[in-house]
This record gives C-alpha cells, structure tokens and sequence, in this order.
C-alpha cells in the first residue's frame, strides 16, 4: 500500500514560495498515487474585536475569498488539482488547515518551513502550529530567504 494516500498542501498564495511547495506536493503525490487537495485561509481582518459588524469589511473579505478562490484556481490548474480538491475558508490558518485535514483524511499535510508569517525564521508560525497540532505526518519544504525577497 503506498506510504500516503491523501495528501493536503496548504498554501499562502505568496507569489515565490507556492510554486515550489505545490511542485514538491505534486511530486510526492504522484510517487504515492495520493489525492492532493490544497487549501488557503483567508485570515479574518481585525478591527479591534468587532470586524464582522462592518459591512466594509464584510466586503473587504468577500473581495479576498474571491481573489484567493482566483488565485488558487491558477495553482490548482498548473498541477491538474481538480476543483472539488481546492478550498479556500475564511478563519486562522492553523485552524482551517487542521480541520481540512481531518475532514479529506489527510495523513500527510505539506506546508512550506516559513512564509508571510515567519520570514527570518527557522519555522513560521502557522507551520508550527499545524506542526504541534497535526494528527498525521507534516513535510516542510524548505523555503529560503531568496524565494521570499525574489
Ligand atoms: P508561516 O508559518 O505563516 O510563515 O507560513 C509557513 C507555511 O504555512 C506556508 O508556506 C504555508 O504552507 C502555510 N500557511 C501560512 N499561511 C497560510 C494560509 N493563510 N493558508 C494556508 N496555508 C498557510
């Protein structure tokens, strides 16, 4: 039986760094005969505790679940993800990661080592999150310094 059988690749949507962690998850697919499916969370904005009762904002996220749904589509096309395989949610990205993973049965989630959140870091923050919270492997790929300031 291969090694992993659904596989979850959560993605940023920083311009640099997707490409090579979504080719890293499509290798890996692919050599195991795994289900890919990606994810992106749009991070809820914060206005000081009462973002949601703004209707601007509620707009302002409808705008970047929309881009975000563009964005992913574009990924998900270069490596044949199929549409029912894309999710975008709205909420922290170390939630929505865990409770996607669980709900495709991934036993692998891939997430790039650092991203928005933790450029200089050895690990970011929503990778170290999923990190200490996951149920099933997790795989890193290594991002450098170049791939966030190219
Ligand atoms: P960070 O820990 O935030 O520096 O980012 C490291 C990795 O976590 C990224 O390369 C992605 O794989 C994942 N990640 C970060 N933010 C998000 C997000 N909003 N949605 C999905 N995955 C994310």
């Amino acid at each position: 039986m291969a090694i992993y059988q659904s596989i979850l690749l959560a993605i940023d949507l920083h311009p640099n760094c997707d490409d090579l962690t979504a080719k890293r998850a499509f290798d890996m697919a692919n050599q195991c005969g795994a289900k890919l499916s990606i994810i992106h969370a749009v991070e809820h904005i914060n206005a000081y505790g009462v973002a949601q009762a703004y209707p601007t904002v509620i707009d302002l996220e409808d705008q970047m679940l929309k881009e975000a749904q563009e964005g992913l589509a574009k990924l998900a096309a270069k490596y044949n993800i199929p549409a029912d395989q894309q999710f975008v949610e709205i909420g922290s990205p170390k939630n929505v990661i865990l409770n996607k993973a669980s709900e495709v049965k991934a036993d692998l989630i891939m997430v790039g080592s650092h991203g928005r959140h933790g450029i200089s870091l050895l690990l970011g923050s929503t990778a170290n999150a999923v990190l200490h919270h996951a149920h099933c492997d997790i795989l890193a790929v290594w991002l450098d310094d170049h791939q966030h300031k190219a």
